[in-house]
């Protein structure tokens, strides 16, 4: 192992965290991670839809469009190396009435400007991939493919202990000082001493940031969100990935059916807010988490501009007759009885101080560290890439010395 002059720390041990340290450990410097929790993609690697996205729905020359390509790529060419079950089954949007043929059009051109292979697809068409669709036009994109990002993140790990790297669980980082020319990171595993840190906290990468003296000029709001599933006897209904057209206005809009890579067939995920950062379920509540809210300008400020949205998701959340509503659109022939309640994720979504939600992956450096601040989705499919970057500017060897560009736009939860 590196001495402390020449050690690196990854904090976070999700797919972001175990990613950037192994393109670090390809370079040669191979990082300690030191993971909060007693096993790694606990939070949101743990719990998401495990889709392998293709690059539609993101602005063409975005970090997330540029990432989603190239870590689409590299996702399958780990899980064929790493032997880690995965299916390109290919993903079906759908549009259902007249006015989103416009919004369809757009997602189609998009696509093609990021160089995704896609298809349009009419009605029998769309029938052909998915029996008891009723859409009126479709995307077909044959790259999408699902995975469990828990067991990519394994093993990862696992190459990263090979290439001389380590991981230590139990380790939550609960304080960073410079020492010297380095940092002392005390945790509750005890102090760990580096020259290089990499802060991929994700639900605390704004949290983690402060502690490293840097003002990350954002705050993570999280965002819970709630999945049904299929009853075993009807999963047949679901053939593979079916997602409905994107609203540009409507924002938290976008529950879709997901055939996971284990067979079972998930409906959702909506978008609530949540009361803890890592609160599952609607009755988890922290005052420490609900404070910082509060005491955070730009949460009012989005909450003024989304709250009809808020609402909305609320009431989907609390009925179970609005969110089959909402799953009926692309599949009539569901009923009541057909989905029970699933799990859930939390999503780290940064706000800025003008209540924006940050649309871009968002990366900020500072003397010996890089802080990965927004990597909300596709930053599973895009981890491979993110983490080759992040180890760019880590050791020097990127172009950007600086912060990454702040992007403004407002970002769509849709789409995961
Ligand atoms: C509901 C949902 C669905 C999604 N669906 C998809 C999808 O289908 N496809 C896709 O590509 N993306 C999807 N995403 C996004 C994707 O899951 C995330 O972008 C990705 O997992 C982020 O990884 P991460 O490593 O940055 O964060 P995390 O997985 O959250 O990891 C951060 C780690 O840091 C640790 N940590 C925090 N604080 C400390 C500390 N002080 N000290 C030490 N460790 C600390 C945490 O315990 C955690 O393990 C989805 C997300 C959600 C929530």
């Amino acid at each position: 192992m590196s001495s402390a002059a020449n050690r690196s720390v990854v904090v976070g041990g999700g797919i972001v965290g175990l990613a950037t340290a192994v393109a670090m450990a390809e370079r040669g410097y191979p990082p300690i991670v030191l993971e909060a929790e007693n096993s790694l993609a606990t939070h949101q690697t743990g719990h998401n839809s495990g889709v392998i996205h293709s690059g539609l729905y993101y602005k063409p020359g975005s970090m997330k469009a540029r990432t989603c390509r190239a870590g689409l790529k590299a996702m399958y060419r780990f899980c064929a190396e790493e032997s880690v079950p995965h299916r390109r089954c290919g993903k079906l949007v759908v549009a259902v009435s007249e006015d989103e043929l416009p919004r369809l059009a757009t997602l189609e051109e998009r696509g093609r400007a990021n160089g995704v292979n896609l298809r349009r697809l009419g009605p029998e068409e769309i029938k052909g991939h998915e029996p008891e669709v009723a859409g009126i036009a479709g995307l077909w994109i044959p790259e999408t493919g699902v995975v469990n990002y828990s067991l990519v993140t394994e093993a990862l790990a696992r190459r990263l202990t090979r290439l001389g790297g380590e991981v230590r669980l139990g380790h939550r980082v609960l304080s960073i000082t410079r020492d010297g020319g380095g940092l002392a990171l005390e945790t509750t595993g005890g102090v760990v001493r580096a020259s290089r840190l990499v802060n991929c906290a994700g639900l605390q990468s704004d949290r983690v940031a402060r502690l490293a003296g840097v003002e990350p000029g954002i705050r993570i709001v999280p965002f819970r969100g709630e999945y049904y599933t299929l009853r075993p006897e009807r999963a047949h209904i679901v053939c593979g990935l079916i997602y409905p057209v994107p609203d540009p206005v409507l924002p938290f809009l976008g529950v879709h059916f997901t055939r996971r890579i284990d067979g079972i067939v998930e409906a959702g995920p909506n978008a609530v807010l949540a009361l803890k950062r890592e609160g599952y379920s609607r009755r988890d509540v922290s005052l420490r988490d609900i404070a910082d809210l509060a005491l955070f300008p730009g949460f009012w400020r989005m909450a003024r501009a989304q709250w009809r949205n808020g609402v909305d998701e609320m009431r989907r959340s609390l009925s179970k007759a609005r969110f089959l509503a909402s799953l009926q659109n692309l599949m009539p022939a569901l009923s009541e009885g057909d989905i029970v309640p699933g799990g859930s994720g939390v999503r780290a979504q940064a706000v800025d101080f003008d209540g924006r939600l940050v649309d871009d992956f968002r990366i900020q450096t500072a003397p010996g560290m890089v802080h990965v601040l927004n990597a909300p989705s596709p930053a599973a499919t895009a981890s491979l890439a993110i983490g080759r970057e992040v180890a760019d500017r880590i050791l020097g060897e990127g172009r950007t010395a600086s912060s990454s560009r702040p992007d403004a736009t407002t970002r769509s939860l849709a789409g995961f």
